[in-house]
């Protein structure tokens, strides 16, 4: 997150100019001090219930943002047996890390039983043969697709009636069956939504089906309502309203801890509310190039870096930190990789040269981990802000690293 102090950008208190300089573009830059806004926000709109907040490290991986979060009290979501082992070598208590895949083979979930973890299934056939396996020695958490629409982007929305993930609410019975004829150990049920909750209202809706389906499950020790808390994009964005949410889902869920006979732990596992704000994404104008239709911005990125705008339409803020005073100007900003690969239309920058430096804001989740090597380009550096000191935290990659696993033949004939 920048911001503009005595007419000069920074990130965390440094110039964004003397990071860009010190550390080259194009980088990622993280705050510790957003990271640790976001969780207490979170922390404080749930304190009247007993509340376990768990990273969704796919939005952010690099093992040091995962200490910070270890330190501060946050816990870990997994959607991988990788993640898995990132969030152990970053010193998590396996059993504070909850593993939540879709469509992996029963295999990858024996290692992450091995590895001593929170199993969470979505899927009944799995479910099956996990408890053919395990029986009730594992417990294992469900989810649930509660079929609740959650936000208006259709591809990050997984609560449709098509989507893949999880287990149909419709498929009550079927699911009971199993569970019963296996002596599977339920201790938790889960449900995520998607990544868009625009109203408090959709998602007390969805929890209300999930209240109704811990009725059928005795050995509950948690509810898991995953996560969708919407960050502003744009100035004057919308976003979740987590006080809101936490005063109602409170009070929901303690009605249903009482109906219940025992008070369960209440989940969640944000993953863009965490991070997204925490992180800037720096690149240098290469050209400007004058269409009869409009004025380009090039920079030294594209849609290997960061491909979100290209990929779900989504919005990064540009700001042109090199020229906080200049005239304010209608640009088209893209990358320089050869594919279309507009970063932002009609965006109102102050006056950009070549050479500025264009800031990304809400670059810190979804940013670097969907980065790719399109174009035999190297991926980004990763810089970490903390109390006032920058620290690299990832390598910008070099020919080694693009070569490395190639395997070089002689081919006869
Ligand atoms: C991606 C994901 C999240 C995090 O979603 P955000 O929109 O980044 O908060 C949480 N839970 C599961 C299971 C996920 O797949």
């Amino acid at each position: 997150m920048i911001q503009l102090n005595n007419g000069v950008y920074e990130i965390g208190g440094i110039p964004v100019s003397q990071l860009a300089e010190k550390y080259d573009t194009p980088i990622y830059i993280y705050d510790t001090g957003i990271m640790e806004r976001q969780y207490n926000l979170l922390k404080d709109a749930f304190s009247g219930t007993n509340t376990r907040i768990k990273f969704a490290c796919k939005a952010l991986n690099n093992i040091n943002v995962l200490k910070f979060f270890k330190k501060i009290g946050v816990e870990l979501d997994t959607v991988s047996i990788q993640e898995v082992w990132t969030g152990i070598r970053a010193g998590f208590d396996p059993k504070k890390i909850l593993y939540t895949p879709n469509c992996v083979s029963m295999e990858e979930i024996e290692l992450a039983v091995k590895e001593g973890v929170q199993i969470n299934i979505d899927n009944i056939s799995i479910l099956e043969q996990f408890g053919h396996k395990f029986g009730s020695t594992v417990p294992v958490c469900i989810r649930i697709n509660p079929h609740i629409m959650a936000g208006g982007n259709e591809k990050i929305s997984t609560g449709h009636i098509d989507s893949k993930f999880g287990i149909s609410i419709y498929q009550m019975r079927h699911l009971e069956r199993v569970v019963k004829s296996e002596k599977i150990r339920v201790n938790g049920l889960h449900m995520h939504t998607g990544s868009d909750i625009l109203d408090v209202d959709v998602f007390l809706r969805a929890a209300e089906i999930l209240f109704e389906a811990a009725e059928h499950f005795p050995d509950l020790e948690f509810l898991d309502f995953g996560s969708g808390f919407k960050v502003p994009y744009k100035p004057d964005d919308y976003f979740t309203d987590v006080k809101e949410l936490g005063a109602q889902l409170t009070e929901a869920f303690k009605v249903f801890c009482k109906k219940y006979g025992r008070e369960l732990e209440l989940w969640f596992e944000p993953g863009k509310f965490l991070v997204s704000q925490s992180g800037t994404f720096l690149a240098k104008v290469n050209v400007i190039k004058q269409t009869t239709a409009t004025v380009f911005v090039g920079v030294d990125s594209g849609l290997n870096h960061l491909i979100r705008p290209m990929l779900y339409n989504s919005y990064h803020h540009l700001v042109n930190v090199s020229n906080p005073e200049g005239k304010q100007r209608l640009y088209t900003v893209v990358g320089y990789i050869c594919e279309t690969d507009t970063f932002g239309w009609d965006r109102k920058l102050s006056e950009v040269r070549e050479g500025d430096i264009i800031a990304f804001q809400n670059a810190g989740a979804y940013g670097f981990t969907m980065s790719s090597n399109y174009n035999s380009r190297f991926r980004p550096a990763e810089v970490l802000v903390h109390k006032g000191k920058d620290y690299l935290i990832r390598k910008r990659e070099n020919m080694d690293d693009l070569l490395r696993n190639q395997v070089e033949v002689e081919m006869g004939g």
